[in-house]
């Protein structure tokens, strides 16, 4: 469960902080639209925080899982290109970082039959993300693909063995299927053929799920989302029209309040401050001042990230170039450790 992984998440920051060569991180996003400030505060900073303290960092960009989306396929490309230019504002850093799309990646889907043998049908239905993104689907049924899309998103972290993987709450259940199928594969195959594949831990935030303006998880498909990429003037008028309660004293209680308790999380956040003590001061001054507040520190944060961004997106060019180049380091590291599950699975004649 949630207090489980956020246990299990400060022993790994002890480890991070003496240790961070024992990590390899792989994270990632499916290409439906431009990152919001769930992503940037549930996963993208950790991202970057990681990758600046030398742990080695790898990025997919699940492509594959959005084909049968009508509304974004049509856009693809442009969505890939906009999800790069947010990795490259937030501060992932190409050089240093592995920027890849996974249907470039032969090898990476390769893995998934191999790891589909292993995780049964009930399994896969009991799976409560897949069950929430299904019935939040436009489409009335759901394509093979996404259903074993938590397997899929084993393959897409076990090609290169990452061990550290920084989500939002909604992927917990997801991570459970990889390191369910990274046991199997170990216990069936691995171990007498001395391939081991790392059971990832999740890395949660300080905000794991954060809400959007209408009060359920701020989602890229659900149009409750503040993106990174809005301008100022929009931030203000989403933020304007953001679910709150009757109440007019401004408290920090996540449990009771939680449309409230979100806003002055998010502030708190953009502020680095305590979010009581963010409740504190705004007091009596009610919804409207609490707003203000949250605009305020929205776009005074995301400024220098947004003006990145907007330099960045001058030469698509570049980023097209980015993704080769990552491509093509994701396909050595997944032929390498295709080669060794076949042979442990004796498929290597
Ligand atoms: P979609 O609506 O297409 O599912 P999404 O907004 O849920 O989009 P994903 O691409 O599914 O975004 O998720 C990418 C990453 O961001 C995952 O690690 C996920 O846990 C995290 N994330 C997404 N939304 C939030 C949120 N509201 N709060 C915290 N983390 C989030
Ligand atoms: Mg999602």
């Amino acid at each position: 469960g949630l207090s489980a992984a956020r246990r299990r998440s400060a022993e790994i920051e002890d480890q991070l902080a003496t240790d961070p060569g024992r990590f390899r991180v792989l994270t990632g996003d499916r290409p439906t639209g431009r990152l919001h400030l769930g992503h940037y505060f549930g996963t993208l900073r950790n991202r970057v925080r990681l990758q600046d303290s030398g742990v080695e960092l790898m990025v997919v960009i699940a492509d594959y899982q959005v084909l049968t989306d009508r509304d974004v396929a049509d856009r693809l490309t442009e969505n890939v290109e906009e999800l790069v230019l947010d990795y490259l504002a937030v501060g992932v850093d190409p050089e240093r970082a592995t920027i890849f799309a996974h249907s470039a990646v032969p090898a990476l889907n390769q893995l998934l039959l191999p790891f589909l043998s292993l995780v049964s049908v009930p399994e896969l239905n009991r799976n409560p993300t897949v069950k929430d993104e299904i019935a939040h689907s436009r489409r009335s049924s759901v394509s093979g693909l996404m259903y074993v899309y938590p397997v899929h998103q084993a393959a897409d972290i076990l090609f290169c063995k990452a061990n550290l993987v920084p989500v939002g709450q909604d992927q917990l259940p997801h991570l459970e299927v990889t390191r369910t199928v990274a046991r199997r594969f170990n216990a069936r195959y691995g171990r007498a053929a001395g391939v081991l594949l790392p059971e990832p831990d999740a890395l949660l935030s300080d905000a794991p799920l954060l809400l959007g303006t209408d009060g359920g998880k701020m989602s890229k498909s659900r149009g409750n989302a503040i993106a990174l990429a809005a301008s100022a003037d929009e931030t203000a008028r989403l933020i304007r029209g953001a679910k709150t309660d009757a109440l007019r004293h401004i408290t920090y209680d996540p449990v009771a309040r939680p449309e409230v308790a979100n806003l002055v999380l998010l502030a708190a956040l953009c502020l680095g401050r305590d979010p009581r003590q963010v409740a504190d001061e705004v007091g009596d001054g009610g919804a409207a001042a609490l707003k203000r507040l949250v605009t305020e520190a929205v776009n005074e944060h995301l400024a220098p990230l947004r003006a990145r961004r907007s330099a960045y997106a001058a030469d698509r060019g570049h980023l097209r170039a980015i993704l080769r180049e990552g491509n093509a380091r994701a396909e050595a590291i997944a032929e390498t450790t295709l080669g060794e599950v076949r042979a442990a699975t004796r498929t290597d004649y």
